[in-house]
């Protein structure tokens, strides 16, 4: 991996992604297994059982349907592991006789009874946190004699340091959805007058014209919305003198392969700037900035989230601070490793997550900045690259 800095830099991701190759895709899975086999022979856990969710697509290529019919990846400590596939989505699996075998089954056979064939008499099996109740309760009256645990303990350290392949097609997912950040910022996105809806819409539609596969949300929170961390844009028209946070994300995707994810906020203010509304972004927006400052793979997420707090205390602000400073970004929108008083562990080099603290005052007004940054060896870079400063359009 070359240094981080050039994940910054839009021209050298487009360069670098231009000349990947699936081989280079298919390298990255063999040593995503390999990790995985390094983790339950370390753990002594005796098979990893894969389903719907991120896990199977990060170690396969392949994401199941999220259906009821079974689809189960089945990982034995030192074996090829299996795909169990209902017959008809097999024609979906891009096979890959190196990183697992392809097992379709019939409509009217059993697939559970295949499961508990094939973990035989594992004694220690680790399920996908996504795996459906109903598929694990049947897979665990099969194989009584087996212990069960969350996949997650083994697979997040290695899901959380994310390989080359990962952070261009991150990088790539930010660069895109900086531009439209960047459009907004420069009032090319129209607010006053119009519901928060309509703007949702538009800007859910440019992040597609750019480049995104999917939008996975725009929230647009206006005036007393903007207090909402998640509100759901509703029918609210954007008048002057109102701070509006707008915070989106979508899906870059290279071919066939799973995309991964971008997210970003930035809050702008309609006409004029309400009382009361520029004290409350400055100490934001010098939060924000210390926490970028102090991201490392050597920092914990309590600390980093620390980093933001104890600035946003200090301005007088902390009761308004409400929710974690970040969430680990990839194949999915949250993820592990999340900064947040709840996460003592360090970053560790090459994770992807958000730094987005965020100041909300009920009934008044609120505001967010939110870039998502990757930790190298020592420093760290932001990806997100659209100004931070507060901006009146
Ligand atoms: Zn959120
Ligand atoms: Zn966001
Ligand atoms: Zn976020």
């Amino acid at each position: 991996m070359p240094s981080i800095d050039l994940l910054a830099d839009s021209a050298e991701v487009a360069h670098y992604l231009g000349v990947l190759s699936e081989k280079d895709f298919r390298e990255a899975r063999a040593a995503r297994l390999e990790g995985v086999q390094r983790a339950l022979e370390e753990t002594r856990t005796d098979a990893l059982v894969l389903s719907l969710g991120a896990d199977l697509p990060w170690l396969t290529g392949y994401e199941a349907m999220p259906l009821e019919r079974l689809t189960a990846l089945v990982v034995l400590r030192g074996e090829m592991p299996v795909l169990l596939v209902p017959e008809l989505e097999a024609p979906r699996v891009r096979p890959d006789d190196e990183l697992f075998s392809l097992r379709p089954w019939a409509e009217g056979s059993d697939p559970y009874d295949m499961v508990a064939g094939l973990l035989g008499t594992a004694e220690s099996v680790a399920v996908s946190d996504r795996m459906w109740a109903t598929a694990l309760l049947e897979i665990q009256g099969r194989s009584r004699q087996a212990g069960y645990s969350a996949a997650s303990s083994l697979l997040a350290p290695l899901r959380g340091q994310k390989d080359a392949v990962e952070l261009l097609l991150l990088a790539r997912a930010a660069h895109i959805t900086d531009l439209v950040a960047e459009e907004i910022l420069a009032g090319e996105v129209p607010l006053l007058g119009r519901p928060e809806r309509e703007v949702s819409a538009d800007i859910a539609a440019r992040l597609i014209t750019h480049g995104l596969q999917r939008v996975n949300f725009a929230i647009v929170g206006s005036g007393p919305n903007s207090a909402s961390p998640h509100h759901e844009p509703g029918l609210r028209v954007i008048a002057g003198g109102d701070p509006v946070v707008l915070d989106f994300g979508g899906v870059f995707a290279l071919g066939e392969e799973p995309g991964y994810c971008s997210d970003t906020t930035r809050t702008v203010v309609v006409e004029q700037v309400p009382d009361g509304f520029g004290e409350l972004y400055q100490a934001l927006h010098v939060a924000q900035a210390a926490a970028l400052r102090e991201a490392s793979s050597s920092i914990s997420g309590a600390s980093l989230d620390a980093v933001a707090r104890d600035a946003i205390s200090g301005a007088g602000f902390g009761s308004y601070f409400i929710h974690r400073t970040g969430h680990g970004i990839g194949l999915e929108e949250h993820e592990d490793p999340y900064v947040a008083s709840v996460n003592p562990r360090p970053l560790g080099p090459y994770a992807a997550f958000s730094i987005e603290p965020g100041i909300y005052i009920p009934g008044r007004f609120g505001a967010r900045i939110e870039d998502i940054c990757v930790t190298g060896e020592h420093h760290a870079v932001s990806l997100n690259r659209s100004s931070r400063d507060m901006v009146i359009v």
